[in-house]
């Protein structure tokens, strides 16, 4: 068996305990391999994985439910699952694009869970795992791909990918990345952050998160106005070509993140990631 064990800090006193790998009973009653890893990395998730939200456990939800696979016992989260086999690169596999849309649509869109588990010779082991947060699921990260051929199995289906190299990486809260383990309090702490986006206005919220990946390709923790226009302003004008004051836009956009404690403003002009 491979686990992590993770020593928290003194502040958390505790040690987590991550088993990594699936248990491969579950899936020996399954003939199809989807239909044995999918009940292999729910029994997985629901055994290791807590509410990023709360801390508290997560429920698996009946099976024909059409939205969701988990809900959080203590607080209102739900969570989709999307496992895989192979590592993610720009773009990860969704499903069906008229059932996501209906999911982006949704008053209560569902968190999302991914998971990327590797076959060895002894079984399947989890190597990496993130939620992505409902606020940053947004119709510009979702790409509908060419329907099926009328002559396959699923004639004429239309799949979608979601764009997670549009994500910010604060949109992608990791539990586990290349094998290791993050503490459970700061996978608490990276969802609490960014938290205030689920009170923003589509339109609002899309201009955050395009400003907020912006500050991420700088690579700095502390940048100028003068910096962040002369990477950024260009890229997020061709995004927005209806607004007429990008800079004004700009601006305003880093206010609201430091108001909201993503950033301080140390004066000059100057910006800090908190
Ligand atoms: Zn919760």
């Amino acid at each position: 068996m491979f686990s992590c064990r993770l020593l928290l800090s003194p502040c958390q006193a505790a040690i987590l305990t991550v088993n990594k790998d699936f248990d491969l009973s579950l899936g020996a009653g399954y003939k199809s391999k989807a239909q044995k890893v999918r009940v292999m990395s729910e029994a997985w998730v629901e055994n290791n994985i807590v509410c990023p939200a709360c801390g508290s456990a997560l429920q698996k939800v009946k099976n024909n439910s059409p939205v969701k696979d988990f809900h959080c016992a203590q607080c209102p989260e739900q969570f989709e699952l999307k496992s895989s086999g192979k590592k993610w690169g720009r773009k990860i596999m969704a499903g069906a694009y008229a059932a996501m849309r209906k999911r982006l649509q949704s008053p209560q869109p569902p968190n999302f869970f991914f998971l990327h588990y590797k076959e060895t010779a002894a079984g399947c082991r989890v190597e990496n795992f993130f939620c992505l947060p409902k606020q940053f699921f947004t119709a510009n990260i979702i790409e509908k791909r060419c329907s099926l051929r009328a002559t396959a199995r699923r004639a004429r289906w239309v799949g979608c990918k979601i764009l997670v190299d549009k994500l910010p990486e604060s949109g992608k809260i990791f539990y586990m990345r290349d094998n290791i383990c993050a503490p459970d309090a700061d996978v608490r702490r990276n969802f609490a952050k960014i938290r205030f986006l689920n009170a923003q206005k589509t339109e609002a919220k899309s201009w955050l998160i395009d400003v907020m990946k912006q500050i991420e390709l700088l690579a700095q923790r502390r940048f100028s106005l003068t910096e962040f226009y002369a990477k950024a302003e260009a890229d997020l004008q061709k995004k927005h070509p209806d607004n007429n004051n990008v800079k004004a836009k700009i601006r305003q956009q880093l206010q609201t993140l430091r108001d909201q404690g993503y950033l301080s403003f140390k004066g000059g002009g100057i910006y800090e990631l908190c």
